[in-house]
């Protein structure tokens, strides 16, 4: 066991009431991760909350426990300081990741656990390997060295996290070690095909219909390799699809053939705009988000732009992306 994640486990084991915090614009691995950790420490007999200061997409809804075990902001606000020893927060790269609940973190102790490589270690105590797929795989790691018996319903909740950070087990970090926690989390009773039939094969018509409508808005940079677009809240609001629960549709975009790095400009609200970053094989988006004040992994990063001129923004953007990344050999860039 590692260093960290013994330290984690001890200061879980002595402290009875726990606060859970996921990151805003939440996604599969998060929700997973607060779920399970929540179920996990119930069974336990702690006092557990699992709060998230955003809105959660519908298609992660659809899991009943997602909707029951996961707060808002404004119902733990009121309870917030008498009622919790630590604050645990999952799969969160930096402070402001967390929303409003970043004006609490002096407030309690706080252990961090994460896989992103762009972590700020802002956390008492933090677990950050990057060298994880998902942090569904570090909750699973804690909740084992604490002894929780896993159930079926836990297992599933667990595997979740695993399965929709790797893209159903396919993307460049679907290892080894992804596969062994799968093998032993399906040994436990989790269902995959509960939750592909929940997330794959489950999608409204009019996110389809919005599909076509992105796919109109496409543009192609750097011979092919850049593919990008734009998801405007009135494209949006034209098959009343809300911007929580809209996919980003840049992985249709990195699909491509030749396409190296998708790029989605989605806008969230007038005038601002959530970049969603994807690369197939060499390209560290990352890197690249990190200089636009994002972060991220390598195949899969983010970061926020305000403009009144989105179409000249992208522009720039693709532009300077174009230029950084012409510079590098795929080839070096691949080690
Ligand atoms: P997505 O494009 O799906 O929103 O995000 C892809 C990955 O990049 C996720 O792992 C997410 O945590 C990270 N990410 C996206 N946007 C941001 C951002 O604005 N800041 C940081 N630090 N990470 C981001
Ligand atoms: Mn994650």
């Amino acid at each position: 066991m590692s260093e960290n994640l013994k330290e984690i486990v001890e200061e879980i084991s002595k402290n009875d009431n726990i606060l859970i915090v996921g990151h805003i614009l939440p996604d599969g691995d998060d929700v997973s991760s607060l779920v399970s950790m929540t179920l996990g420490l119930e069974k336990l007999g702690k006092k557990v909350t699992a709060a998230i200061d955003d809105e959660i997409p519908e298609y992660l809804l659809q899991f009943p426990l997602v909707k029951s075990k996961i707060k808002k902001f404004e119902d733990v606000e009121k309870i917030i300081y008498k009622n919790y020893d630590i604050m645990v927060i999952l799969d969160c790269s930096s402070p402001d990741r967390i929303g409003r609940l970043e004006k609490y973190l002096n407030a309690f102790h706080v252990l961090l656990i994460d896989h992103h490589v762009t972590n700020t270690y802002f956390g008492n105590l933090n677990w950050v390997d990057p060298s994880m797929a998902s942090t569904a795989q570090m909750v699973y790691r804690i909740l084992t060295s604490l002894n929780v018996e896993y159930d079926k319903e836990l297992a599933t909740m667990n595997l979740l996290g695993i399965a929709t950070d790797t893209g159903f087990f396919k993307y460049q970090n679907a290892d080894v070690l992804v596969f062994k926690d799968v093998t032993e989390l399906i040994e436990k009773g989790a269902n995959i095909s509960d939750i592909s039939n929940t997330i794959l094969d489950n999608i409204p018509l009019e996110q389809i219909y919005l599909y076509k409508d992105v796919i109109s808005n496409l543009k192609l940079a750097l011979n092919g390799q850049i593919a990008y677009s734009l998801l405007t809240l009135n494209m949006l609001s034209k098959y009343n699809v809300l911007p929580k629960d809209s996919p980003s549709f840049v992985e249709n975009l990195r699909s491509i053939r030749g396409v190296e790095i998708a790029i989605v400009f989605q806008e969230y609200a007038k005038g601002s705009y959530h970049v969603s970053l994807r690369s197939k094989k060499w390209a560290d988006v990352s890197k690249i988000a990190l200089n636009f004040g994002g972060g991220g992994h390598p195949r899969a990063a983010g970061f926020s732009v305000e403009t009144n001129d989105i179409r000249q923004t992208m522009e720039e953007i693709v532009d300077t992306i174009s230029k950084t990344i012409a510079n590098h050999n795929p080839n070096l860039a691949f080690q």
